[in-house]
């Protein structure tokens, strides 16, 4: 499949839809996720277009891959997270768990409590 230039994430990095940011460095932002399942609910995401975990960890270059986890530890540090915390990245339509349904590679960094929408989730999962 294609990179789909025209993917949410990829319209937020070009700042044509507004972004609710936490950090942001030369190759990757973080922000918080519109459908939080949890009180605290942030994706991670390259400003490269990689639709996921594995196109990244395969294509991405050794500075935007350092990129990204400098912004992934230095969000959770912005947020107070040092443990306690769950990490996701979702990959294609057919995923087992939970299916992919933005196709830029996003890590999903949640902690706290759980809210509604997660619980609709399981429900959806059973
Ligand atoms: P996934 O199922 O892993 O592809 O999850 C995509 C995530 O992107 C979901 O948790 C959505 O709530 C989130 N999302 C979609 N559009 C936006 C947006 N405009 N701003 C923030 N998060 C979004």
């Amino acid at each position: 499949m294609k990179y789909d230039e025209n993917n949410v994430f990829a319209k937020m990095i070009r700042g044509e839809i507004p972004t609710n940011k936490v950090y942001e460095n030369d190759h990757a932002m973080a922000f918080y996720d519109i459908n939080p399942m949890f009180s605290t609910h942030v994706l991670v995401i390259p400003k490269g277009p990689y639709q996921n975990i594995l196109d990244f960890a395969q294509n991405a270059s050794t500075d935007e891959q350092t990129g990204f986890w400098d912004c992934f530890a230095k969000t959770a540090d912005k947020l107070g997270i040092d443990c306690n915390f769950n990490c996701l990245a979702n990959a294609g339509v057919d995923a087992p768990f939970v299916k992919q349904s933005v196709f830029h590679f996003h890590l999903h960094l949640v902690a706290g409590n759980k809210t509604g929408a997660f619980k609709e989730l399981v429900a959806e999962i059973k």
